[in-house]
This record gives C-alpha cells, sequence and structure tokens, in this order.
C-alpha cells in the first residue's frame, strides 16, 4: 500500500495581535500589587506580553525601564525577531545556563528593591535559586497579574479563537460519519486530532476526550480500546490550537436511538446549556451563569449528577479565567471568551455534556462553536 500523501491546509489569515500595547498595561497594575517589577515565568504570559513562543524564557518588567527577555542560545534569533515583529520595547538577553540568566536577571533587577514572581508559575527550586542570585532585591509572590489582562481578548485574539472553533466544527463533521463504522474511543480520537491538524491547527488543545456507553459517566474519561457501540450515548470533548489560541467544545451523540432516559438526559443538558449561554453577557456574575444551567439540571432531579462548574475562560490556556462556578465572585467582561459546559453524569449508565465557546458582548453570548448538537445521528 503507498502511503497516503496528507495535506495540511494553511489557517485562515488573522488579523495582527495587539501585543505592543500589553506591557505598559501591566506595569500600570504593578504599583496596587505593591511592587515595581514582575518577573514573567509563565510561558503563556511570556508569550502575551512579547510575541515570543519558545519553550525557554524569562521576562523582566520593571515599571520604570525597558523590559528584559532573557533566554538561552537555541532561541536568541527566533526571539529577536519574534519581539521585533510585534513591536515590542524589549531588549533580548541571552545565557546558555540557568545561573548566567539569572546574573543577568539581577543586573536588570537591580536597584528594583522588591521583585514580584509569578507565584503559581515557579518551582520551590526556582524561587530559592532567584532569591539567593537577585539578593538584595526582596522577591515577593504575586497572583494572576499577567492573567487579569488576558482576560479581555483583543479582536485578534478573538479572531483566533474563532478560527479554532471552525476548525474544530469542521472536523467533527467530518469525523463523525466515522461512527457508524464502530471505531474504537482511541480510534475517533485520533481520527479528530488528525481532521484538526490537517486544517491547519497546531495540535489538539487537550487531550480529546471520547466517552462511549458507560465510560461516559466520567466528565474526563480518556480514549480507551472500546469499541463504540450503536444506540449508546458518546461524550465527544475536543479542541485545537491555532496560532497559539484554543478552542473547546463538546458535542454528545448516538448512532440511532439511546433509548428514553438517555434522551431525557440530552434534552434536559441541551437546555441547561441554553439557559447557561442566555444568562452571559458582559457583567453578568460567574455565579449566576453557572446557577442559571444549573437550577434547569436540579429542577430535573440530576442536580446531584452535575458535579462540575458550568464553564471556564479560554485563550492561550484552555482553561483562563474566570471560571463559571457557584463558588466564583467575579463577573465576566465584554471581551471575554468563555464555555458553557453543563453535563450529567450516570455512573453505570453514561453521560452527557454539551459545550460551547462563546464571546461575551454587551448583548449577550456570541457563540464560537456552531456543530450542529442533535443527539442521534
Ligand atoms: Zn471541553
Ligand atoms: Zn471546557
Amino acid at each position: 500500500m503507498s502511503p497516503v500523501p496528507v495535506r495540511v491546509s494553511r489557517p485562515p489569515d488573522l488579523p495582527p495581535l495587539d501585543v505592543a500595547a500589553r506591557l505598559d498595561r501591566l506595569r500600570a497594575s504593578l504599583g496596587a500589587a505593591g511592587v515595581p517589577g514582575l518577573l514573567v515565568t509563565h510561558r503563556p504570559n511570556v508569550r502575551y506580553l512579547t510575541g515570543f513562543t519558545g519553550s525557554a524564557g524569562m521576562l523582566l518588567v520593571p515599571t520604570d525601564a525597558d523590559a528584559v527577555l532573557v533566554t538561552d542560545g537555541r532561541y536568541a534569533e527566533q526571539a529577536t525577531g519574534q519581539v521585533r515583529e510585534a513591536g515590542v520595547p524589549a531588549e533580548i538577553e541571552v545565557a546558555a545556563t540557568q545561573v548566567d540568566q539569572h546574573r543577568l536577571l539581577a543586573g536588570a533587577a537591580h536597584g528594583l528593591g522588591r521583585l514580584g514572581l509569578e507565584a503559581h508559575a515557579v518551582t520551590w527550586a526556582v524561587q530559592r535559586a532567584l532569591s539567593e542570585r537577585l539578593a538584595p532585591v526582596e522577591i515577593v509572590p504575586t497572583e494572576g497579574l499577567v492573567e487579569a489582562l488576558r482576560r479581555v481578548k483583543d479582536a485578534g485574539e478573538v479572531a483566533r479563537i474563532r478560527a479554532a472553533c471552525a476548525v474544530a466544527d469542521e472536523a467533527l463533521a467530518e469525523v463523525l460519519p466515522v461512527l457508524a463504522e464502530r471505531p474504537t474511543e482511541a480510534e475517533l480520537a485520533l481520527a479528530l486530532e488528525v481532521a484538526m491538524r490537517r486544517r491547519g491547527a497546531s495540535g489538539p488543545s487537550f487531550e480529546t476526550i471520547v466517552a462511549s456507553g458507560p465510560n461516559g459517566s466520567r466528565p474526563h474519561a480518556r480514549p480507551s480500546d472500546r469499541v463504540v457501540g450503536p444506540a449508546e450515548l458518546v461524550v465527544i470533548d475536543f479542541g485545537c490550537v491555532v496560532d497559539g489560541y484554543c478552542s473547546d467544545c463538546t458535542r454528545t451523540v448516538s448512532v440511532g436511538d439511546p433509548g428514553d432516559d438517555a434522551r431525557r438526559f440530552h434534552r434536559v443538558v441541551l437546555e441547561a446549556q441554553r439557559a447557561g449561554r442566555e444568562a452571559v453577557r458582559a457583567g453578568a456574575e460567574c455565579a449566576a451563569i453557572d446557577r442559571a444551567a444549573r437550577s434547569v439540571i436540579e429542577a430535573a432531579g440530576l442536580g446531584e449528577a452535575f458535579p462540575h462548574s458550568t464553564g471556564h475562560g479560554l485563550g492561550l490556556e484552555v482553561h483562563e479565567a474566570p471560571r463559571l462556578a457557584s463558588t466564583s465572585r467575579d463577573t465576566v467582561a465584554a471581551g471575554s471568551v468563555v464555555t458553557v459546559e453543563p453535563g450529567v453524569y450516570l455512573p453505570g449508565t453514561g453521560g452527557v455534556r454539551i459545550e460551547d465557546t462563546v464571546a461575551v458582548t454587551d448583548e449577550g453570548a456570541e457563540p464560537l462553536t456552531a456543530s450542529p448538537k442533535d443527539l442521534v445521528l
């Protein structure tokens, strides 16, 4: 058998990202955080602020001086090119070893007095090494400073998420007919990931979930060797990355009628998902969105079968602020992109989850995922 050529289409032309404005927005928030500078180590945050996509780099952002991006020799050329292309005023410093990189950071941080470190993104070991190397600058923990900026997307970011959603929608439409040929869960997941990559995605935005029959009762089931049978619920949760930005979508389908109970579960979740989406608009409380979806499921007597929160923000990462959860005190803002994804899970029986990625506007929620929500194929 001759190898089948795999063609990869280019993603659509995308509008530019407004990277250059972001450093000053971060600087404006440092005063309130009580630090005259921040060392950004979380990679998606480094990318967000500079356009640099390499796997090794730390960005020092003083309030009163140019930012300094420290990386190693593998990325010298790439970092220079990407930062310049993004129009970001940052110096690039290159050093082979971590010790030398810390020395460069110590020079750039000299005189700051205090320096914020992203508490959720450094190991104990790195924090200790930096404390030693940067002394007498005091290292202090900060929480979510760059993430707070990332909550509201610019037009270029929304366009990328929209493109990732469209790629995922097209891939699902291509792959769903394969279900009739009784693939295993793992085979269907692979077909979906290949279909997304062939449309220009750089990869899945998380490990694709295909959970059939009783496997569907676990919200984060991994695809197994189980053959997907007819007339059973199949939860497919999938997404991809286009130019750094994620999509996230879940559909629950069945090849043939899965029976009265399954159809009722699907109807309830569909109604809950619609209620959740309708509660999304700029300024809405995250807890109220969760309540809107959850109350539909509770009214159907299935409240205990819905053990997770209703949704999450997404962008450069598939899980970002805000969380659409009952315990959240957050609100959603115009320009945020969030998921709405209620589900019910019944051990021994299976599960139903329906998820869209939506853009938050002043009027409501604009769906970015558009795959049909029909249960029976
Ligand atoms: Zn999902
Ligand atoms: Zn999700």
